[in-house]
């Protein structure tokens, strides 16, 4: 195994984004918010306050050295396992990205600490960003994210909104969908039409379809969900994955398994479809690293899910 990273994972097959190299500012977890629907599990570290949460010369090192050893990527992605805009240097990876690599840059964001000027400014570095927006109101913000002391939905809406009006990039917002809970035609509608006042360019709609934070959250159908997606209009399209990417096969390797788990825990069929190789030899590698102590595995809802030590 070359010398693994700490900061950088992938690249991971995308269905929008292609192969994405992901970079991780974050450590596992800290998040100013704690979602029902989070794949990441509960939030231990809820905070609101930004900081360098990992040191940034070491970050762009890293990024120097996957340059220098293979350097394709058809995006390069702030993401992982915390809230990005946390880290108070992020804007560097962006920056980054402009000066030195041959793809664009990619910035998926809760979108709860854009109403801070400087983190607008350092956003708007990013070809593509990504935020959210899944409640209507203080009450459902509070019931589906569960946010840090002085994270309101009114602060959200305010940063997604005055963004939209200084970023010319490609603005994207996601909205995640729990039946039962914002499923409703009534909920869905008030969604929409506050969406419709950030305008972005595109809207995706998602859906649990990775084990939750709380175990009590339902993912829709995808029948469900395009049902759903009419009502966003033209620029709306479910991203759940529900099917298989019609990719060329990448390679997986031990590095690539356990900075995808890391993230993302995941079944060996989900991974073997995302990488379009062969499950057999997926658990396989899979089950390699759950002997050497690297990962572990459980059943949730009948399927067997493989999970970080870390
Ligand atoms: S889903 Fe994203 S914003 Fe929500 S708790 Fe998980 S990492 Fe944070």
């Amino acid at each position: 195994m070359s010398k693994p990273y700490t900061y950088l994972f992938g690249p991971v097959p995308s269905r929008r984004l292609g192969r994405s190299l992901g970079v991780d500012l974050i450590p596992f977890k800290t998040c100013t918010m704690n979602c029902t629907y989070c794949q990441l599990g509960e939030t231990p570290c809820e905070v609101s306050e930004r900081g360098n949460y990992v040191p940034m010369p070491d970050v762009l090192a890293e990024l120097e050295r996957w340059k220098q050893a293979d350097g394709r990527a058809d995006h390069i992605t702030l993401a992982g396992s915390g809230e990005p805009t946390l880290h108070s240097a992020f804007g560097e990876v962006l920056r980054w990205v402009k000066d030195h690599a041959d793809c664009p840059s990619v910035l998926l964001t809760n979108g709860t600490l854009l109403y801070l000027p400087e983190v607008r400014a350092a956003a708007a570095l990013a070809d593509k960003v990504k935020v959210t927006l899944s409640a209507w109101d203080e009450t459902s913000f509070q019931q589906i994210h569960r946010p840090a002391e002085g994270v309101t939905f009114e602060r959200l809406l305010e940063g997604e909104r005055a963004f939209r009006q200084e970023y010319s990039g490609e603005l994207s917002i996601e909205v995640f969908i729990i039946e039962g809970v914002n499923s409703d035609l009534s909920c869905i509608r008030k969604i929409a039409a506050l969406i419709e006042l950030i305008n972005p360019d595109r809207i995706d709609l998602n859906t649990a379809v990775r084990p939750p934070a709380d175990s009590g959250v339902r993912a829709m159908t995808p029948e469900a969900l395009e049902i759903l997606a009419r009502e966003f209009g033209p620029k709306a399209r479910v991203t759940a994955s529900f099917k298989t990417l019609e990719i060329q096969s990448l390679e997986i390797t031990p590095e690539t398994l356990l900075g995808l788990i890391q993230r993302h825990p995941a079944t060996a069929i989900q991974l073997a479809r995302d990488f379009n190789v062969q499950v057999e030899s997926t658990v396989q590698s899979l089950e390699g690293l759950v002997s050497e102590g690297q990962l572990f595995s459980e059943e949730r809802d009948g399927e067997t899910y493989y999970f970080h030590r870390a």
